[in-house]
């Protein structure tokens, strides 16, 4: 049926769940009812909310098995590893709780001409959010806490393949206490988004997708005038140095590109490594790689489950042998497995070079490219030479040479060093380039969507 979303599970590719599509006219009602509880929650003082958001936290912990249950089943990812996003969510509210309040509360100043003036952090509406479907919990969670925290309504598009978890977290909301519409989830269409973005009562608008998404919805919000925080795809590159720990480097490389089934914006996906270790590495990557498990989620052995649709497993195919054509070689993997689900192995191309989609795109799955540099200024160049900047990595025994190279020529906006990463609610989240702009965490998250007023004393 077209008037319904039916989520399916990746790992039997049998369907799930049926969810109608609301109606325009829901879909009005859900934001003037979110207006309205806006207008008391704005009002709620801080830490009255930040007591809201600890126990948002708590109803999460309360209801992680159960969460992440959902979670594997509609989108594929390891069970345990469904269980660490709950937790990050969980700690993620906390965090908020703990330092939100001092974040938000503002400050006096002395005036040029000695007079006093206040600066305060006010809310300023309802925030509408896009998100995708790799971290099912987790994206929701960055955005909505942040802006339920400063202040504001929240209205949620989740991704249609995890409409459950979607409806699941607003049942968690209510059910730890936040005032009623106050955070709303819709199934809806695609072209029902526009009148959301024109209705005067939305205020902001945040999308974490695929670049394409985020020009569409971007432009949209920016011809209503309207704020936007876009957190894009990438494809990052982990530059592998001289004088790196080789077994640390293999051993990261690899968690870093197959956490989350390998569908993750901040993944390792470029392994660019300097001419004189290259071959030491790609022997030790390639085995290791070689070596991980695929398999159901819901089992304990299992290193990498399925991908989360059949058509992303498709694409990501079409990038592989679109790569291949072009002169990359396949090390390992790089077969749809026959049989029920929608695995990839996990796969390594070699010479990985300009024109593929490989070095070019973002590839979204377990598939690692392996790309020669002649030292680490051409590592460095091409890491750089991408469309793309959310993160990357550099390993590296000479810290202090790797901070530099971070922070001055790094093009993006997180850099991992001798380890990889994933988000920590201490700090900022967001790329540049084409990966997006704007900062969830670290404090920055908070102030995205609010009305940083000057009151001046005469
Ligand atoms: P999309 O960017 O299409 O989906 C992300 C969200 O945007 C979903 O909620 C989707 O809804 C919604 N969306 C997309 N287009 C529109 C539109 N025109 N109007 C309103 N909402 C829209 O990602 P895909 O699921 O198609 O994945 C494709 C690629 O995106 C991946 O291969 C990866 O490269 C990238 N991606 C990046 C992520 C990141 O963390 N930065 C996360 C997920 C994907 P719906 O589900 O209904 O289509």
């Amino acid at each position: 049926l077209e008037d319904q979303i039916t989520t399916v599970n990746p790992t039997t590719g049998e369907e799930l769940e049926h969810y109608p599509y609301h109606t325009d006219t829901e879909v009005t009602n859900a934001i003037e009812n979110c207006h309205k509880a806006f207008l008391n929650w704005r009002h709620v003082p801080l830490e009255k909310r930040a007591k809201t958001i600890a126990a948002i936290g708590k109803e999460l912990t309360a209801n992680k098995d159960a969460l992440g249950q959902l979670m594997t089943d509609e989108m594929g990812k390891l069970l345990k590893q469904s269980g660490q996003e709950v937790d990050l969510c969980a700690a993620i509210c906390a965090y908020t709780a703990e330092h939100g309040p001092e974040e938000l509360k503002g400050d006096e100043r002395t005036r040029l001409n000695g007079g006093k003036g206040l600066v305060s952090y006010e809310p300023i509406g309802v925030i509408y959010g896009v998100q995708p479907w790799n971290y099912p919990s987790y994206q929701v969670i960055r955005f909505a806490i942040a802006s339920l925290m400063a202040g504001n309504g929240v209205i949620l598009k989740h991704a249609s393949n995890v409409t459950g978890t979607g409806k699941m977290l607003e049942k968690i909301f209510k059910d730890a206490g936040l005032p009623d519409h106050l955070f709303s989830t819709l199934v809806i269409e695609h072209d029902q988004s526009d009148a959301i973005i024109e209705n005067d009562l939305i205020r902001g608008v945040t999308l974490t997708g695929s670049p394409s998404a985020g020009r569409k919805i971007a432009e949209k919000t920016g011809s209503e005038l309207k704020k936007s925080v876009m957190e894009l795809g990438s494809n990052d590159a982990y530059i592998v140095l001289e004088d790196a720990d080789l077994e640390l480097a293999v051993k990261m490389c690899v968690k870093g590109r197959i956490y989350n089934n390998g569908e993750t914006c901040i993944a390792a996906k470029r392994f660019i490594v300097v001419d004189k270790i290259y071959d030491k590495f790609k022997e030790g990557f390639v085995a290791a790689m070689k070596a991980i498990k695929l398999g159901d989620p819901n089992n304990d052995e299992s290193q990498l489950g399925p991908m989360a649709r059949e058509d992303l497993r498709e694409t990501l195919h079409k990038q592989v042998t679109k790569s291949v054509s072009h002169g990359a070689e396949i090390l390992c993997g790089g077969e749809i497995p026959n049989g029920k689900g929608f695995y990839y192995p996990a796969t390594v191309l070699g010479s990985v070079k300009p024109g593929q989609p490989a070095y070019d795109d973002e590839l979204f799955g377990p598939v690692a490219s392996l790309i020669k540099a002649k030292d680490t200024d051409d590592a460095m160049r091409i890491a750089n030479d991408s469309r793309f900047g959310l993160g990357g990595g550099i390993f590296s025994k000479d810290e202090k040479g790797a901070i530099e190279l971070a922070q001055k020529h790094f093009d993006t906006g997180m850099i991992f060093i001798n380890t990889f990463g994933l988000a920590d609610p201490a700090m900022p989240f967001g790329g540049v380039k084409d990966s997006g702009y704007g900062r969830e965490h670290g404090g920055f998250g908070l102030k995205e969507f609010v009305n940083v007023k000057s009151v001046i004393l005469g």
